[in-house]
């Protein structure tokens, strides 16, 4: 997945022009910088990447998810549905709102279950964050569904999918907003960043004023700017952008080389009977960042996860006993260790999540083992990975 594996010239290039004329911030000084609007230019290009109206760029994928929910108007006390396999972003996002998150089990997409959720929807939800994790996504119609039946915002975090697509519409575009996220490990990186996207032009306008403290960017006069409500500094500097613009150009070819190490590691394992594969929603292309796969069982897969480590494959995961990406291990969340005191509906709803069981959730996510797609590999790196995770699964089962 990681495009720093491809970080060289271009990107030295485009981030040489902000340092020769010495504007490292987006938005003003419009004498000095030469021409050079490298935030601007990478909205604009990821509106063609995404095939979307409207990019606001932020500072990164959790500041993203939030300024997508907060231009949307979610807010304190609303519910916001999100699953039990995703990164903590998504519940700092939502809790630095006064939103509270409401998790539901996943399915065999590794991403929400539809069901749950409809399962979940109460007079207080207010919208549903389907996560697209490790390369592919949830049943987007499904969600739909249940989102226009409920009057729901349907908000994609598709930090982990850059890329992928359903029916032929890329991740992220099809919700009511989508999220980004150009970290150091996604796809293509900014060294930290992220994005809101959207056809919406009112929830644009809000997340272009709410990322910077709600300047109105009326004008070319950034002191003689009002403030039409509250907002925060959520920029992404010149200096991020710049490497992001360089890179959204290599997207096309980073997907090329993930899908073509994905299929050969995938052809490897395809034929051991007890292995199968995560489901991808029909008319649905991953966007190959990771292979993903499931076992019989948590004890196999355990037992598979330390062969890897004895054959030599790194950056493969069981995420049961993971403490970033499941529910299970989540116990500042469940604690509620908060340096300030939360709202006591906020708290409310963790001390309920404490005594939840997500058996479903145990039960896909024990079985599965994540493998992450280097884009650095040489094909004869490649085919030995594949033969060696074979070998290492049939020493297994
Ligand atoms: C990386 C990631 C984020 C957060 O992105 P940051 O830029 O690191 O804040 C949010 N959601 C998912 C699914 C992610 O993988």
């Amino acid at each position: 997945m990681p495009g720093f594996e491809l970080f060289g010239d271009q990107e030295r290039k485009e981030v040489n022009d902000v340092l020769d004329n010495g504007v490292l911030m987006r938005y003003g000084f419009d004498g000095l910088r030469n021409g050079h609007w490298k935030a601007k230019s990478l909205e604009k290009e990821l509106c063609s990447t995404f095939n979307t109206n409207h990019v606001q760029l932020v500072s990164s994928g959790t500041a993203a998810v939030s300024v997508a929910l907060a231009s949307a108007g979610v807010g304190a006390g609303d519910e916001v549905i999100m699953p039990t396999f995703t990164f903590v972003a998504s519940f700092e996002a939502i809790m630095m709102l006064g939103a509270i998150p409401v998790l539901v089990d996943i399915d065999d997409t590794l991403t929400l279950d539809p069901k749950a959720v409809e399962a979940a929807v109460t007079p207080k939800t207010k919208a549903v964050m389907v996560v697209h994790m490790c390369g592919s996504m949830g049943d987007l119609n499904a969600l739909q569904t249940v989102c226009s039946k409920h009057k729901l915002l349907l908000v994609e975090d598709a930090c982990q999918a850059i890329g992928g697509t359903y029916k032929g519409k890329p991740l992220g575009s099809v919700g009511d907003l989508g999220c980004f996220s150009f970290d150091f490990v996604k796809t293509i990186t900014c060294g930290e960043g992220g994005a809101v996207i959207t056809n919406n032009e009112t929830y644009y306008v809000n997340a272009d004023h709410y990322s910077d403290h709600g300047h109105d960017h009326v004008g070319s006069d950034r002191g003689a700017e009002t403030h039409p409500f509250l907002g925060y500094n959520f920029r992404i500097s010149e200096l991020h952008a710049a490497v992001g613009l360089a890179q959204v150009k290599r997207l096309p070819e980073f997907i090329t080389i993930q899908k073509k190490h994905y299929t050969i590691l995938r052809k490897a394992l395809a034929d051991i009977p007890e292995v199968s594969f995560r489901k991808v929603p029909e008319g649905g292309e991953e966007s190959y960042a990771f292979l993903n796969f499931f076992l019989p069982d948590l004890d196999t897969a355990r037992k598979v996860t330390t062969a890897f480590k004895e054959h030599g494959i790194d950056a493969c995961w069981n995420y049961f006993d993971n403490n970033w990406h499941y529910v299970r291990k989540w116990d500042h969340l469940k604690d509620a260790k908060s340096l300030y005191p939360l709202t006591s509906e906020i708290n409310a709803a963790l001390s309920k999540l404490k005594t939840t069981g997500f058996s479903q959730s145990d039960a896909f996510i024990g079985r599965n083992i994540s493998c992450l797609i280097k884009l650095s590999w040489t094909d004869a790196e490649v085919s030995e990975r594949a033969s060696k995770m074979a070998e290492a699964i049939k020493s297994v089962i």
